[in-house]
């Protein structure tokens, strides 16, 4: 099949550029049955078009590529409901925050023969806030019967309850209008800056350590630098020198000043942390290591994760770690932090100092493996090789080929497969497993997204 690959090579790699030239996104929240599958699938017009996913990340979380009226878009189904391990509530905040960090638009999806559930309503609430443009969209409005009774929606605050029928394609027509009215032409940007000295958000909920690991950092022999030949010194960064290079370590004013956060609710906490790390290109997460592992580290992971950000995860206060918490702590990161096996890891303690000079190795490991870029040649032969020995399993009693792959971009590594087939969720996990036993990646999130050619 050599010669095949090559043939596909020029034609594939081009397909996979324009890969890259990213879309508007929207996203769909809202609670379970509600109907946000259904309407997935018919505004994208066909049934499991996988485009992009991120495997081991965001878990089942899948952006799907949409067309209308000429104009493409991604929906994203922001998905990871597990009331049952979060709690409702939480699981409510974190879809719609999500939403509201990382689309371009939102529509929010209620069940009008139901009406407005406390659900619905706790939606609404975080929604209202939001800068990014909600649409209401009332679903399972089957018959012009039906749309009285969408009319008590309007009480959510989010403006006209848009009426369709998921199921019969009625009036989703007219939401897709509307969306593309709603969508700006070109998506928000997240790509993390670029140069000057490397970037560093130093994340992780009150009370971790962050100001005291900062302070440890540019306090005693290493020097705070206040200006670097050819920058501009945002004063609320810090900028830092270490193991020979300087840092900037993105929005420490807060930090520096030790500004409690008595003030901000935990919403406006996170909003800022989302903004260091989308400012960032490393982020550094750091974990109370003397206590448990809670959902609120969980939460600023996922921020990272799903941000593309290369990440170092520091457990902090060893010095109050003993032998059975040392214990206990390895079976919370064997449960918690699977999400990131990939994760540079150091212990320290911000206190003492113990451990602080093995932060600078972690970080630039991290960093170097966002960069990395896997020549097209090499990453094929790995490939064949692995397909060759592992296909992927039958799909709808046909095998699916994987023909090709490439490196469509970095910051973080993001690879093209090109396919005939579907590729399962298990398979795609398995493929990112295997990659990074060839050619690590260690520190960094990789992202594999799969392009289907009927
Ligand atoms: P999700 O959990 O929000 O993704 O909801 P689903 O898309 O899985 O739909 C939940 C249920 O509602 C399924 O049984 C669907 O067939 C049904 N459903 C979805 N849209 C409509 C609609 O427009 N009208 C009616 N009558 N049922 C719908
Ligand atoms: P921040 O809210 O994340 O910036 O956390 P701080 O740096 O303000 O630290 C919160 C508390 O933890 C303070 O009382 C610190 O003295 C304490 N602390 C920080 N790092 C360590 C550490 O490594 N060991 C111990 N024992 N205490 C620490």
């Amino acid at each position: 099949d050599e010669s095949d690959w090559t043939a596909l090579d020029a034609e594939l790699a081009e397909e996979a550029e324009d890969d890259t030239v990213p879309l508007p996104v929207l996203a769909i929240v809202g609670r379970p049955n509600v109907g946000k599958s259904t309407l997935v699938n018919r505004l994208i017009g066909r049934r499991e078009a996988v485009v992009e996913d991120v495997p081991g990340v965001t878990r089942d979380r899948v952006a799907y590529a949409a067309e209308w009226s000429g104009r493409g878009f991604m929906v994203q189904d922001t998905g990871g409901w597990e009331p049952d391990a979060v709690g409702l509530q939480k699981a409510v905040a974190r879809q719609a925050e999500t939403a509201m960090a990382e689309a371009d638009a939102i529509l929010l999806v209620v069940d009008a023969t139901v009406g407005a559930t406390a659900t619905d309503e706790a939606f609404a609430r975080i929604l209202r806030r939001s800068k990014t443009p909600v649409l209401l969209v009332a679903n399972k409005v089957d018959s012009s019967r039906v749309e009285a009774d969408a009319a008590a929606l309007w009480s959510l605050g989010l403006g006209e309850p848009h009426t369709v029928s998921a199921i019969h394609g009625r009036r989703t027509g007219d939401l897709l209008d509307l969306i593309l009215d709603t969508l700006p032409e070109t998506p928000r940007d997240t790509a993390a800056p670029v140069g000057g000295p490397r970037r560093v958000a130093l994340v992780g909920k009150p009370n971790v350590g962050k100001s005291s690991l900062l302070n440890k950092l540019s306090g005693g022999e290493i020097s705070v630098v206040h200006d670097v030949a050819g920058t501009t010194v945002d004063p609320v960064d810090t900028l830092v020198e270490l193991g020979g290079s300087v840092w900037r370590f993105v929005d420490t004013a807060g930090l520096r000043r030790k500004v409690r956060q008595a003030s901000g609710t935990e919403f406006y906490a996170s909003l800022r942390t989302r903004s260091a790390i989308d400012a960032a290109e490393l982020a550094i997460l750091l974990i109370d290591a003397s206590q448990p592992i809670t959902e609120q580290d969980l939460r600023v992971l996922s921020m990272v994760a799903d941000a593309g950000r290369a990440l170092v995860v520091v457990y902090n206060k060893w010095d109050l770690v003993d032998e059975d918490r040392r214990y206990e702590l390895d079976r919370e990161i064997d449960r918690e932090m699977h999400r990131v096996p990939w994760a540079q890891r150091v212990n320290v303690s911000a206190l003492t100092g113990r451990a602080v000079q093995k932060l600078v190795p972690a970080m630039e490991t991290a960093l170097e493996s966002w960069d990395t870029r896997v020549p097209t040649g090499r990453l094929n032969n790995w490939l064949k090789e692995v397909v060759a020995a592992t296909p992927p399993p039958m799909r709808g009693g046909r095998l699916p080929r994987i023909m090709f792959a490439t490196q469509a971009g970095t910051r973080p590594p993001t690879f093209v497969l090109f396919t005939t087939g579907f590729l399962e969720a298990g398979y795609r996990r398995f493929l990112e497993r295997r990659l990074r036993e060839e050619f690590g990646f260690a520190g960094s999130p990789v992202r594999i997204s799969v392009r289907m050619r009927e």
